[in-house]
């Protein structure tokens, strides 16, 4: 589903990712970790072109993230098909970032009606499903504001599903929350995994990568140090590096 071969990504001369390759199977969830800094955030950009790379490939579902390929040769996306394709990958952010002045539905109606020309009805069908999915359906008609942190959360994972997303990107989603809000969060992103949503998830919880993630990956100062299935990565790390960011966060 996700293919990235020997991506870098400068800031004006500041290389931030040097050389990543990763492959996620569909059906897959990836855990990525790493120290603050390590290139995490900037590499989930680049996978729906939010940010663009400056050497190697992406490639998402068999499309290349932001060109074409004609007659052998690269042709950059006009920006209308980069919205289109972005629109299949859906992303979860640290802060929800949900619309303020919308209620939770029409959070959820937006971007079907807006970007996919669906009906409204329809998406509204779809997003009430979705929010009796993320518990809560009583909550449809609410204002963010009125909504604790964990289920504003759960709207914007929401909000994204509604969007029939082939991929899902999570940066940190619970690190806003207060610790008790954090479980119910990660319990709605379990049930995606085990639903077979293809997942990269930025996250420091241990224990939600031990449990759900089918491959590990560990990046420190723009590369991959070490990757694999998590009792590997996780519990006999092969790098000192990676040993040494574990021992820190666990
Ligand atoms: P954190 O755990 O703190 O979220 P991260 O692993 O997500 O860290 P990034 O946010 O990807 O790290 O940042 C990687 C590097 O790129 C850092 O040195 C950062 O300062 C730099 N950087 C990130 N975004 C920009 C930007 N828009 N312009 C310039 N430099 C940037
Ligand atoms: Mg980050």
């Amino acid at each position: 589903m996700v293919d990235a071969r020997g991506v870098h990504k400068y800031y004006g001369s500041n290389e931030v990712i040097k050389g990543i390759d990763l492959t996620v199977r569909t059906g897959e969830v990836t855990c990525l970790l790493g120290p603050s800094g390590s290139g995490k955030s900037t590499f989930l950009r680049c996978i729906n072109h939010l940010e663009k790379i400056n050497a190697g490939s992406i490639s998402v579902d068999g499309e290349l993230v932001g060109y074409r390929q004609h007659n052998g040769r690269l042709h950059e996306l006009r920006d209308a098909e980069i919205a289109d394709r972005r629109s299949q990958i859906g992303m979860v952010f640290q802060q929800f970032n949900l619309f303020p002045h919308m209620t939770v539905l029409e959070n959820l109606v937006e971007a079907p009606v807006q970007v996919r020309r669906e009906k409204a009805k329809d998406a509204a069908e779809r997003g009430r499903d979705l929010l009796a999915r993320v518990g809560l359906a009583e909550k449809a008609d609410a204002y963010p504001r009125s909504l604790s942190g964990g289920q504003q959360q759960r709207v914007a994972i929401a909000r994204a599903l509604n969007m029939r997303p082939k991929l899902m990107l999570f940066d940190e989603p619970t690190s806003a929350l207060d610790p008790e809000l954090v479980g119910e969060v990660l319990d709605v992103m379990r049930g995606l995994a085990d639903d077979g949503m293809t997942m990269i998830v930025v996250t420091h919880e241990i224990g939600f990568a031990r449990e759900v993630a089918d491959t590990v990956t560990f990046m420190d100062g723009g590369v991959v140090v070490e990757s694999g299935p998590p009792e590997q990565v996780l519990d006999d790390p092969q790098r000192q590096r990676t040993r040494s960011f574990l021992a820190k966060v666990l």
